[in-house]
């Protein structure tokens, strides 16, 4: 650790080396919290042209001119995918200015954090990242100010990182509405393959058992509604956003795997009476945050009915806005033509969600929790 490090992130000026969905999303969202004054990018030509043209950044160039584009800035972020990320490394780290602070966005830490550390200098500091939020959509065209709103972002510190300086970066980070939490890499890493990576493979996994078995009988695919499209959802993923987690997670992955399959032998052993392990799952999923958006910190979920009327929406949040309650999330989840639908309205904690439920109430709505 250098003695002399800064003690607070200096935001003015931005530079953002991968101008796709997080890093435009970045640049707008650090413009728009007024963090940053100036922001700088670093992607292919028609990529930087695109940026310039929808104002997502007030500056940039390609690849091979990195070095005089980051000079000035006081955070670099490399938003590129995750091998990309440890190949630049090296040659962002010598080109930062000293006192700079380096973070990435990729979506597995062990690796990248373990570069960083033999590829930065002692004057510059690396703070791994990991905004847990995202959309279907890709590429700067599709970067959205609000992306970080109420989403988790994980922050993965190198050891040794100065601990001001890692506060002042959290600090900005939640400017952009998002909910900081400091893991080391490696637990970061274990838990995203458990909660995550090793869902998709299951995912994978089902998807391809029914595609087998629909050859020999196409009721198959007729029957899988419900419980199977619930749990296959993320199957439609592409391989292109998986690629390099697979490869930087793949000891973690391989882990939740092997102790994956133990749990099928178990209720293969124990399929003549399963009680046991229904009642286990139960509980355990009943103390589950509900459905927190990212992983660990809750946000409280509340079902409204809106009958299918003009205006409605502007209704329901008016009666909650108009009272002073803050909307975290909102998702229409089901419309029955003609009838109207139910939306997943969701607040900060279990006080606000039954403060909004009274409210709603009052103004006609059929709102519970979920
Ligand atoms: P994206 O929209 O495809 O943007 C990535 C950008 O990186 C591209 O616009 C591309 O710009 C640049 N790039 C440089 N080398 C590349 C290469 N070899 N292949 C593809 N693109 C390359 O992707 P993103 O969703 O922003 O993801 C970027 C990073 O964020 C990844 O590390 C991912 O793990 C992480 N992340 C993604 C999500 C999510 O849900 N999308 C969530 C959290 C974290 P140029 O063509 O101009 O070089």
């Amino acid at each position: 650790m250098d003695c002399s490090a800064p003690k607070s992130v200096d935001w003015s000026t931005v530079a953002i080396v991968g101008v796709g969905l997080i890093g435009g999303s970045l640049a707008l969202a650090l413009k728009r919290a007024g963090l940053a004054t100036r922001t700088v990018g670093v992607s292919k030509p028609q990529t930087i042209k695109d940026a310039l043209d929808l104002g997502v950044l007030d500056a940039g160039g390609p690849y091979d001119e990195l070095p005089r584009l980051v000079k000035d800035a006081g955070v670099i972020f490399l938003c590129t995918p995750i091998l990309r990320i440890i190949e630049l490394l090296p040659g962002v780290g010598m080109a930062a200015a000293p006192g700079t602070v380096i973070s990435d966005v990729g979506s597995t830490k062990t690796a990248v954090v373990r570069a960083a550390h033999e590829a930065i200098r002692s004057d510059v500091t690396f703070i791994g990242g990991h905004p847990m939020a995202g959309s279907e959509e890709s590429g700067v065209r599709a970067a959205d100010p609000f992306l970080f709103q109420n989403a988790m972002y994980v922050l993965t510190p190198v050891p040794g990182t100065p601990e001001p300086l890692l506060s002042s970066f959290a600090h900005g980070v939640s400017r952009l509405g998002a909910r900081v939490v400091v893991l080391p890499a490696e637990v970061h890493d274990r838990i995203a393959a458990a909660v995550s990576h090793l869902p998709q493979l299951l995912a994978l996994a089902l998807v391809e058992l029914i595609t087998d078995r629909a050859r020999e009988q196409s009721a198959h695919l007729e029957m899988a509604a419900g419980g199977f499209r619930d749990m296959t959802r993320i199957a439609s993923s592409p391989y292109r956003m998986w690629r390099d987690i697979l490869q930087t997670n793949a000891p973690e992955i391989r882990d939740a795997l092997v102790a994956f399959r133990d749990r099928l032998d178990a209720l293969e052993r124990d399929l003549a009476d399963l009680e046991a392990h229904f009642q286990k799952a139960n509980e355990t999923r009943a103390s589950i945050p509900k459905d927190s958006k990212g992983f660990i910190t809750p946000i409280c979920d509340v079902l409204v009915r809106c009958r299918d009327k003009p205006g409605v929406l502007a209704r329901m949040t008016a009666a909650l806005a108009d009272a002073g309650v803050n909307i975290m999330d909102i998702e229409l989840l089901k419309v029955r033509e003609g009838e109207g639908g139910t939306f997943r309205v969701s607040f900060r904690d279990d006080q606000t969600a039954r403060e909004a439920i009274r409210l709603l109430k009052g103004s006609g709505f059929e709102a519970r929790r979920r």
